[in-house]
Order: structure tokens, then sequence, then C-alpha cells
């Protein structure tokens, strides 16, 4: 969690200093790996850059791949999965493993969530809920456990796969 925290205020301070230096994703990406511990190498900032450009938080390694591709960088669908696993190891991504084998990452930035996501077009969204969160605090105090973490998923159909569902 310190870790985590360190980082997430790392990158608020980085993506601060370049809003005011302009658009120089290279060094905030480089930064970056450095305060994770791993080399700045090509295809890891690559990946870095693709994660924080895009407007979905979350991310298959086969949407990070397409996006590689779109804007023609040589990096490999394996290079990609070996990459993501380094980031989850470092602790600057996380790794969702959703029913049907739907894996997706998340820059690690920002508070704990949970994620509702829709099992026709795999949208995924995120929650904060405080009744939950304390319920589950609760739960384990009863159990006599110290809570270092926890995981929920909701599985459903969004509106808009509801519609085309309908006909509408
Ligand atoms: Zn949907
Ligand atoms: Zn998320």
């Amino acid at each position: 969690m310190k870790l985590r925290s360190i980082l997430t205020d790392n990158v608020a301070g980085l993506q601060r200093s370049a809003r005011l230096a302009g658009r120089e994703t290279m060094t905030i990406s480089s930064n970056e790996l450095r305060a994770a511990g791993l080399k700045s190498t090509l295809p890891r900032r690559k990946i870095l850059e693709v994660m924080e450009s895009r407007g979905t938080r979350h991310m298959s390694a086969e949407d990070i791949y397409r996006s590689l591709l779109e804007s023609e960088e040589d990096v490999g669908l394996a290079t990609v999965y070996r990459v993501l696993t380094q980031f989850e190891a470092a602790g600057l991504v996380a790794k969702h493993n959703f029913e049907g084998g739907h894996s997706v990452y998340e820059l690690n930035q920002g508070e704990h969530h949970d994620h509702i996501l829709c099992v026709k077009c795999g949208k995924v969204e995120e929650f904060v809920d405080e009744v939950i969160e304390q319920r589950q605090h609760d739960i384990a105090d009863k159990a006599g456990f110290a809570m270092t973490d926890h995981c929920l998923y909701i599985y459903g159909i969004c509106a808009d796969c509801q519609k085309e569902e309908a006909g509408v």
C-alpha cells in the first residue's frame, strides 16, 4: 500500500510538470519506470504511454497491442504480455481477471475502487460504495482477520447492450 501511494504521488507530480512543459510523455514514462525499479526500455515506455493516453482506464493486452499497431509501433503481443507481467510485479499496474478468461490492466493510480463489467461487450466501469467497504471490514473483523485487500466484480449487461438485445 505504501509503495502504491508513493507511485501515485510521483505520477501526479510528473503529470503536473508535464502539463507545464508541454507534451513530454517520454520523460514521464521514463521517470515512472525508474521509480518502479525498471530500466527504461522502448517497449516499456511505449506500453506505459498507451495506458496513460487512452481514454479508457482498463485495457486488455490485446487492446494495448492493437493501439501500438495503430501508431505503427513495432512491439509484439508476446512482449506486451511480458512487459505487463513485469509492470504488475513492480506495482505499476493492477490486473483484473474477469470471468470467461477476460483480463484487463489498469495503471495503479488513485484510490481503491471496485468494478462492474458488461459480459457482452466487455465494458468496465468503476465504483466505490462506502457501505460495501465498511461491511467487508466488519466481516473480516468478525472472522478475526486483519483485512489486507479485497476485490469485488459485478457482472451484468450494460444499458447499450440491453438496447441492442431489445432491437431498439
Ligand atoms: Zn455492453
Ligand atoms: Zn479500475
